[in-house]
């Protein structure tokens, strides 16, 4: 993109393609493959495919081309690949930059699933993974070595929510030559200024945020030209992470609402945490854009505002916390983030219950720890919903 767009104008129009018919809702090109005009036209493709020709949807599509561009330029890269889910993009990101006798260091708070590719799935190839406190800088400075080929991170950590510096752990990188790739969910591409900061590749869940009605699966790899060109697209197009045509015209329409939909979703976020001060039932509340967070100062210089996940810890512990899932009635029980609807998750026995008890404890994953996504429902009616189901889990009393 060479225009000079805000962020909110590229979402709505960034990475455009139009056919000969002149669409104005962008056009789903549900096809695999592609005619070649000629034997010999194919053989050219075959050599090098120019800015609007496509071989197989494996290695590109029109749609799923709108939606990279269109997120490029949102994000300020200079390219992205699209792929099939989020942890198609992590995975994918990752084993195609590294080899075996690779060091790479991470932060130990993680989503599940990239836990277990950094933990089970590199380790298996000869990856040695060095894991840290990801607030702590002098344990990153201690872990990043001369050798470290690459520093992962996931900027604002699920589900306890601590914000990590992106500029400090990239001069600790940079000064060794490592790729600093950030896990940006819960930054969301609308407060996200992760490349500006430093970051080498940004990727995202687009099921999360960019989706955010909870329909389909994806996800996105940002970086340079180079590095999605000659590094990631080569090792997805072969080893078939791809995004299906039909998911990147849902991320494309996703994208055009976001900002409307996160900007609320934040508002209602730091509402709830606001009105939840000081509540008898909770032992903390954690949300990153709050006064009361310890790292309030670090996230509202890195993203502006704090997102639109708030955790809150029921002094009740477990019992507590399934009596207050239980009695809500707008928050959906389930495990999806950044939805329109607001979803409501109990870590400790779902998403980070593959986990020893000793390695929650040790990443503040208490029994009571509820993760509440916020959606765009009325601020006051999901504050009284909250209010209602906390005094409901204190009584005891379940539904
Ligand atoms: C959800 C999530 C993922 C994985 O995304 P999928 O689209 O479910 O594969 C990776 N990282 C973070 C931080 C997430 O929240």
């Amino acid at each position: 993109m060479t225009k000079n767009w805000n962020k909110r104008t590229t979402a709505v129009h960034g990475g455009t393609r139009r056919s000969q018919y002149g669409e104005v809702s962008e056009a789903i090109f549900l096809t695999q493959g592609f005619v070649y005009d000629s034997a010999e036209a194919a053989e050219a493709r075959f050599i090098e495919a120019g800015e609007d020709e496509f071989i197989y949807a494996r290695y590109g599509n029109p749609t799923v081309r709108m939606f990279e561009d269109r997120i490029a330029a949102l994000e300020g890269a200079e390219d992205a690949f699209a792929a099939a889910s989020g942890m198609a993009a992590v995975s994918g990101a990752l084993t195609a930059m590294l080899k075996a006798g690779d060091h790479v260091v991470s932060a130990k708070a993680l989503f599940g699933s990239c836990l277990y590719v950094l933990e089970d799935v590199l380790a298996r190839f000869g990856v040695e993974v060095t894991f840290v406190d990801g607030t702590d800088l002098v344990q990153w400075q201690a872990a990043i070595r001369p050798d470290t080929r690459a520093v992962f991170f996931e900027s604002v950590s699920n589900p306890t929510l601590e914000v990590i510096d992106i500029s400090a752990v990239c001069t600790l990188a940079h000064a060794v030559g490592a790729t600093v790739l950030v896990d940006n969910v819960f930054a969301t591409p609308v407060f996200s200024r992760a490349i500006e900061q430093g970051a080498d590749v940004v990727i995202y869940s687009a099921t999360k945020h960019i989706d955010g009605q909870g329909r389909a699966l994806g996800g996105i790899i940002l970086g340079t030209r180079d590095f999605i060109r000659k590094t990631v697209e080569p090792y997805m197009k072969h080893t078939g992470g791809a995004m299906s045509p039909f998911n990147a015209w849902v991320m494309l329409k996703g994208l055009e609402t976001m900002s409307l939909r996160v900007n609320a979703q934040a508002e209602s976020a730091l509402a709830l945490t606001e009105a939840l001060q000081g509540h008898d039932g909770l032992a903390r509340v954690l949300y990153p854009g709050h006064s009361s967070h310890g790292q309030f100062d670090l996230c509202t210089s890195q993203m502006g505002k704090g997102g639109t996940v708030v955790s809150l810890d029921l002094k009740g512990g477990q019992a507590a916390a399934f009596r207050f899932l239980n009695a809500l009635t707008i928050a959906k029980i389930s495990n999806n983030l950044g939805d329109a609807k607001s979803i409501v998750t109990h870590p400790a026995t779902t998403t980070h219950q593959r986990l020893s008890e000793e390695q929650r404890a040790e990443l503040g994953i208490a029994p009571g720890l509820v993760r509440f996504s916020v959606g765009i429902e009325d601020t006051d009616d999901l504050i009284a919903d909250v209010k209602q189901a906390l005094a409901a889990a204190g009584e005891g009393v379940s539904r």
